[in-house]
């Protein structure tokens, strides 16, 4: 499940930022290449993990329990499927 939302999320981060916000997952990894920049951090050791980005395990690595249960779409994607809808407000 957690993949087909990230794979779901790349839809949502293209139509809303463009190519490099998408497959550059939010900054993490090289456009072409998807490896992780010098820059991307290791999974936090708690708390929320951004769905839409890749993180550096050689830094820190993330348990299969925290995937499931921490893994979050940020709300800023959240804004931008909503966004994305066209959902009129009265
Ligand atoms: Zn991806």
């Amino acid at each position: 499940m957690l993949v087909c939302a990230h794979e779901f999320g790349h839809s949502v981060l293209k139509a809303a930022g463009g190519i490099s916000l998408s497959w550059g997952h939010k900054g993490t990894t090289g456009v072409i290449s998807q490896a992780v920049k010098k820059s991307t951090p290791g999974y936090p050791t708690s708390g929320p993990i951004d769905l839409m980005k890749y993180y550096d395990d050689k830094k820190q690595k993330a348990s299969f329990s925290q995937l499931v249960n921490d893994s979050i779409v940020s709300e800023k994607d959240l804004m931008r499927l909503i966004w994305l809808s066209r959902i009129q407000w009265k």
